[in-house]
């Protein structure tokens, strides 16, 4: 079947209107009409093929929501007219140990939601900015939050997930003393999950302007991290940090934030690696620096369940599909209050 996509022919190219196919689907699929897609940075990356390797034409997007339109025979746990969610893979080998383990996320044949390999054409996945996507049945998660809150709900397949993952991970809760670095898409989930698993939780910024805003988005205190003295009252002092922050920098200061056996986990993506950090900072106090990507699709559905329980959806500004490429323009000067959001029924309007 063909539908409207926004994506783009070349990474100087900018993101226009498109037909791209879809195939019909198969006895495991289920077919979503697309009602509203997050923006991520990380499309941003791609389309630009700021991460090289990007395949054209390239159509980003992997925080989908929406509703079934239809599912194949086999398909038994969704059915016709529910609203579900896709997030950032489609695909895996289904047999590893990873996949054993509900991690598909870490499979080698993870198949993103766009970029990925596939038999449809033109042989590589095509995301989210579309009007539907045919997805095999595990990767597709229920939304159980109003329908109302649809799409405030899109980017916590993937900014609420990526935060979600490695705060359950490294064990945020009562009693911890949790930074959130990088208030952007993640980072303001991130703010809003340590909050609600009870940790004590301190944002890192470097816009003066988000100073109010963290506090009401579930921080406990705020720091921005341009400013030496605000720093240094945090020496030594927390258990976890993780960092979203896009753009590579210094980590240093923010390893000398950590008490004994602390962690920094980094989530951020940069298109160029960040300097080295100084030995000095881990062999001193036994810190540790780690990374995360994503979730595996059953944690995926707990953290939908767990922001249902909890009123917990992403502070979003909508936007129509053709207003895609001013959207990246604010994402890259920091100007988002917190996620943008796609309008699909704009698309060929
Ligand atoms: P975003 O909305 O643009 O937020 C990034 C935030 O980082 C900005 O709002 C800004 O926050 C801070 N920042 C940006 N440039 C900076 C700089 N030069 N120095 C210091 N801080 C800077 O992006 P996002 O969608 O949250 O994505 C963040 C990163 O995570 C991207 O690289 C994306 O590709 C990656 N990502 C990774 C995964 C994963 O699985 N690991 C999943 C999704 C996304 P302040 O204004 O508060 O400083
Ligand atoms: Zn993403």
């Amino acid at each position: 079947m063909t539908v409207l996509a926004y994506g783009t022919p070349a990474a100087d190219a900018p993101l226009s209107q498109m037909e791209i196919t879809r195939r019909a689907p198969g006895p495991h699929d289920v077919q979503i009409d697309i009602l509203f897609c997050g923006i991520c940075h990380s499309d941003l990356h791609q389309a630009r093929s700021e991460w090289a390797g990007t395949l054209y034409p390239c159509v980003p997007g992997h925080e989908i929501v929406g509703r079934v339109a239809a599912v194949g025979v086999h398909v038994g746990s969704h059915k016709v007219g529910d609203l579900v969610g896709v997030g950032c893979m489609v695909d895996s080998c289904q047999h590893c140990a990873d996949c054993d383990e509900g991690l598909e996320n870490y499979c080698d044949g993870m198949v993103g939601t766009y970029n990925g390999p596939t038999q449809d054409a033109p042989g590589h996945t095509l995301g989210g900015y579309s009007q539907q996507v045919v997805v095999h049945e595990r990767y597709v998660l229920k939304v159980s939050h109003p329908e109302e809150q649809l799409a405030a709900v899109a980017p916590l397949l993937c900014a609420g997930i990526t935060t979600y993952s490695p705060l359950r991970h490294w064990q945020a809760g009562p009693g911890k003393k949790v930074g959130v670095v990088g208030i952007g898409g993640l980072g303001h989930m991130g703010l809003k999950l340590a909050h609600a698993m009870g940790a004590h939780v301190v944002a890192f910024t470097t816009s003066e302007s988000k100073r109010a805003d963290a506090l009401a988005l579930g921080a406990d205190e705020v720091v921005v991290s341009r400013n030496p003295e605000e720093m240094a009252a945090h020496a030594k002092s927390f258990d976890f940090i993780l960092n979203t922050v896009a753009a590579p920098h210094d980590l240093d200061p923010f390893l000398g934030l950590l008490k004994r056996d602390g962690t920094m986990t980094l989530v951020g993506a940069p298109a160029s690696p960040h300097p080295s950090p100084n030995v000095f900072g881990f062999i001193t106090k036994r810190r540790s620096l780690a990374g995360s990507m994503i979730g595996g699709i059953p944690e995926t559905q707990e953290m939908l369940d767990f922001c249902a329980e909890h009123g917990i959806t992403s502070d979003i500004e909508m936007i129509r599909a053709e207003q895609i490429e001013t959207a990246y323009e604010r994402m890259l000067k920091g100007d988002v209050k917190y996620r943008f959001v796609m309008d699909i029924a704009t698309m060929g309007q």
